[in-house]
């Protein structure tokens, strides 16, 4: 974002489940809004594409604070498709924060903590700081190392020199260690461009900012902030952030303490519970203290929770951090003009019969969401998207597997026929086969069972089992 890259160790699970939507492309739907039967990766379910297309319009007209989407569907009927899809249209420049129930689940971090870390991960800013910088050419570039001071072999890099050639002659600058890294990383030579930041001494090149130095003093044998009084030029970063990047750079300062020099302590962000005391409240008398902080982007959360995971308590919060930390922004949107936070909840229908809140919601956040239906596909529409997803993952199908494997998902579900794809696809393999043949398609749905099948067992022969 912003040119800017902050590292993050990526849930597996997010990963598989954007996989299996990496055919999905948008909502498929034309200029005056309706869905084509099929486009953008998207078959059919026309009626809930057109809602999110109101959706997408209602975001980016920032008329969607405070309210909330749930879509409500049999599994496997492409709510979590959909979801992607909006966020697609949305495009990048909307921090899209996909959530999982298990990550509500951890030993380290508390459930509340989890939510509000998504929450304000799906709030961006846009920061703009005028900087004083010196721009130069490298005309050195020497990392200077001690004995490694844990007592282990080897050497570690203490500090760089740099020499950097300005308008007002070259200047020899002795550098953190930390810079080397980065500097390394960016493939800086002698003879490159490159800028630092006064006072805060942030190294960068071509625009990319990536770690904070301080000039090293000679005779006082310390690192002091680069003197504002020398400075060659100033330069405007424009730099696209979320809330919880600010709070994951506050909880740990050091350095400077403007939001960039925070921004750069993020090299290696790790688990860590970010409290009350360290977090940047949103509140907009707080975002004014920062001059640099211009404007806050709109944004989406789509949190992807199967209920199932979450206990009515956990629901609760769900619904008390939305109004929490939304509705602080809904004031400010007044203040400021410019502002939408929308929530989208994609929520698994919980399936049972005795909660009382539908949709395993509580009644008052239920009343803040607009519901889009999906309903249960066609055999013609299951053969569309078992095509779809089969050219995708580069496999080849007959004519006469797809009928088939459209049948096998109208009786179990698509997702379980989609899964058949790539086993049958082997067993072709193994037969000296190019492309699914109806038999393979047979064969791995005898060896399998879908979910519907296996608790249907599961049922019959219940006394069979311990309880
Ligand atoms: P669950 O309730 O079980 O979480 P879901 O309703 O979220 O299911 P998805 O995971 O979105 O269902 O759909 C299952 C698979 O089918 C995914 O790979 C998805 O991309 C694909 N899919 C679903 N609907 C469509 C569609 N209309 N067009 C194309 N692909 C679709």
């Amino acid at each position: 974002r912003g040119g800017m890259k902050i590292e993050e160790v990526k849930s597996t699970t997010k990963t598989a489940r954007i996989a299996s939507h990496s055919h999905v492309k948008g909502l498929g739907l034309d200029d005056n809004g309706l869905a084509k039967q099929a486009a953008a990766g998207l078959v059919g379910q026309e009626t809930a594409r057109e809602a999110c297309g109101v959706i997408v319009e209602l975001i980016r007209s920032k008329k969607m604070a405070g309210r909330a989407v749930l879509l409500a569907g049999p599994p496997g009927t492409g709510k979590t498709a959909m979801a992607l899809a909006i966020a697609q249209e949305l495009g990048s420049k909307v921090p899209f924060c996909p959530m999982v129930g298990s990550e509500v689940y951890s030993t380290e971090i508390k459930k509340t903590e989890v939510l509000m870390e998504n929450f304000r991960r799906a709030i961006g800013l846009r920061i703009k700081e005028t900087k004083e910088v010196y721009e130069g050419e490298v005309t050195e570039l020497t990392p200077c190392e001690t004995e490694n001071p844990m007592g282990g072999y080897g050497k570690t890099v203490s500090h760089v020199i740099i020499g950097l050639k300005t308008a007002k002659g070259t200047k020899q600058l002795k550098l953190d260690p930390s810079i080397y890294e980065s500097l390394q990383k960016e493939r800086v030579e002698v003879g490159d461009v490159i800028y630092i930041e006064a006072n805060s001494g942030a190294v960068k090149r071509q625009g990319r900012c990536d770690t904070y130095a301080t000039e090293f003093d000679l005779e006082a044998e310390e690192y002091v902030p680069l003197p504002k009084g020398d400075v060659h030029k100033k330069k405007e970063i424009i730099q696209d952030v979320t809330l919880h990047d600010l709070d994951v750079a506050n909880a740990r300062p050091q350095g400077g303490q403007d939001i960039l020099s925070m921004m750069g302590q993020l090299m290696k962000p790790k688990k860590t519970e970010i409290t009350g005391k360290k977090r940047i409240l949103s509140s907009p008398c707080r975002l004014t203290v920062y001059p640099t902080v211009s404007e806050l982007l709109p944004c989406l959360l789509i949190a992807v929770i199967s209920l199932e995971l979450l206990d009515l308590g956990t629901c609760i919060l769900f619904g008390f951090l939305k109004s929490d930390v939304f509705s602080n922004l809904q004031r400010s949107s007044c203040l400021l003009q410019t502002l939408t936070a929308s929530c989208m909840c994609v929520m698994a229908p919980r399936g049972t019969e005795d909660v009382a809140s539908p949709h395993g919601i509580p009644l008052d956040l239920l009343d803040r969401v607009m519901i889009i239906r999906t309903v249960l596909y066609t055999p013609l529409e299951m053969k569309q998207i078992i095509k779809i997803r089969a050219q995708t993952e580069g496999i080849s199908i007959s004519e006469e597997s797809l009928n088939l494997s459209g049948e096998i998902g109208t009786k179990t579900t698509l997702r379980y026929a989609v899964q058949l794809l790539t086993p049958a696809y082997l067993l072709a393999k193994i037969n000296g086969k190019d492309c699914i043949e109806k038999e393979y398609v047979e064969e791995i749905n005898e060896l399998f069972y879908d979910a519907k099948s296996s608790a249907k067992i599961l049922a019959d022969q219940q006394e069979k089992y311990m309880k």
